[in-house]
């Protein structure tokens, strides 16, 4: 298999050039949170730290976490470490689950964004000659700008298609001879079973691959998507905190998620200790903006837990690669007193036929005892049509996700959209035991 590589001398640096690397650009991070972040310059007055302290890589430990809490609390600009009048681009995230954090880019930050996401689409074979169909969504939420930019960068032809209803995405697809797709994992599934189900050969179409991200998915859910689009389909990796898409992305031998390790320095964590664990260990992921100039973050708490891999890879990227997240620490909840991640619930969802997989949990409570819902979109009418169809598939994955957690459960489900708009991904929990 031919390796596509974006930017070899920085994808394949050796690495112990790559850490005299990245040790150049924290140093010169660090001296600019300092000076310009006031939330940096102060936690390091208090640890009586100053840039000069920082000499070798391991003394990033020195500093504490960043966390999302510090970004709300900084809402909106508070922790930009540039005039506003050096900002061209601003992102955001939902804030579906509380204040929205905001992400500034300067013409440099976007600059290497686009790049970074070129680097993912590399990998993935997409080159000049493709066509690539974008259905994330274009807004304040950065995936689709981002994966925008980078095909646009790399000379493929883009169909910013954003949320365009499934039958459009299809006649889109088959009428612009689409080679790739790009968008979040749930919609694609979505477009996989409609097309398998539907009288289009996938013979007709002309794809060749996907990307997929912004939320967690399954190995069945890679399989269905693969299938029956007869396409590869790879996982990207981003967030908004650290300028959305093209921190990681899948190589062709899809074993884990090469980090961009010279814009990003990643540690893993043991999320109750903050403990650095060696490599090969899961735990929480802790990213280092390393070459950002308007919003750099130093040891942020993704929350994603992972494992890191730092052998080098059959593609030739020296890169460490991050196993495919699927849990999440602040995830993970006490119903009736058994812990539960809802990623797994999501995992069991995924598996079952005629199920789409966006869901939300919600939480509640009867006089002393807690009651779960699961809403779960419904991407197709069930097989056989009809009102009854429905009440008999509602209740078989009642039973299916009873079984699985070992107490009731109420199962109800939604239409398409009702949960999140198209393109982005959902809130995975409400919990209104405490309201
Ligand atoms: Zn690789």
């Amino acid at each position: 298999m031919k390796p596509f590589i974006y930017d070899p001398p920085n994808e394949t640096m050796p690495r112990e050039e790559l850490e005299q690397f990245q040790l150049e650009r924290l140093q010169s991070t660090i001296y600019r949170c300092y000076r310009n972040v006031q939330f940096y310059g102060s936690v390091m007055r208090d640890l009586q730290l100053t840039p000069d302290d920082f000499t070798t890589l391991e003394d990033l430990r020195r500093l504490p976490f960043t966390t999302k809490e510090h970004l709300r609390n900084s809402y909106p600009y508070g922790m930009f470490a540039v005039p506003l009048r050096e900002v061209r681009r601003i992102h955001s995230s939902s804030g579906s689950t509380g204040v929205a954090i905001v992400v500034g880019y300067t013409a440099n930050d976007l600059d290497h964004w686009t790049g970074l996401v070129a680097r993912n689409l590399a990998a993935a074979g997409v080159t000049d000659e493709d066509v690539v169909q974008i259905f994330f969504g274009f807004g304040l939420f950065s995936g689709g700008f981002g994966l925008h930019q980078g095909a646009e960068r790399i000379g493929a032809s883009v169909l910013p298609a954003s949320t365009a209803d499934i039958h459009k995405q299809i006649s889109v697809m088959q009428d612009f001879r689409t080679t790739i797709l790009v968008g979040t994992p749930s919609y694609a599934r979505q477009i996989a079973e409609t097309i398998a189900e539907s009288d289009i050969s996938v013979q007709s179409l002309s794809l060749k691959g996907g990307l997929f991200g912004a939320e967690p998915w399954s190995e069945r859910t890679r399989q269905i998507i693969e299938e029956n689009l007869v396409i590869t389909a790879l996982d990207i990796y981003g967030l908004a905190e650290l300028g959305g898409p093209g921190v990681a992305g899948e190589c062709p031998f899809k074993c884990g998620l090469h980090i961009a390790e010279d814009h990003f320095i990643a540690e893993v964590i043991d999320p109750e200790t903050g403990e650095v664990l060696e490599a090969g260990r899961e735990g929480e992921l802790v990213l280092t903006a390393i070459h950002k100039e308007a919003f750099p973050l130093l040891r942020y708490r993704t929350g994603d837990i992972t494992t890191l891999h730092i052998e080098p890879c059959e593609c030739g990227r020296t890169h460490a690669r991050m196993s495919r997240v699927y849990r999440r620490t602040d995830d993970m909840i006490a119903i009736r007193g058994v812990k539960v991640f809802p990623a797994d619930i999501q995992a069991e969802i995924e598996d079952m036929e005629g199920v789409g997989s966006r869901m939300q949990i919600v939480l509640d409570r009867e006089g002393h005892e807690d009651t779960i819902e699961v809403q779960i979109e419904l991407t197709r009418p069930p097989a056989g049509g009809g009102l009854s169809s429905l009440d008999r598939q509602r209740q078989a994955t009642q039973d299916r996700l009873g079984d699985f957690l070992r107490m009731p459960v109420r199962v109800r489900f939604v239409e398409p959209s009702t949960l999140a708009p198209l393109g982005e991904k959902t809130t995975m929990v409400v919990d209104n035991r405490n309201g």
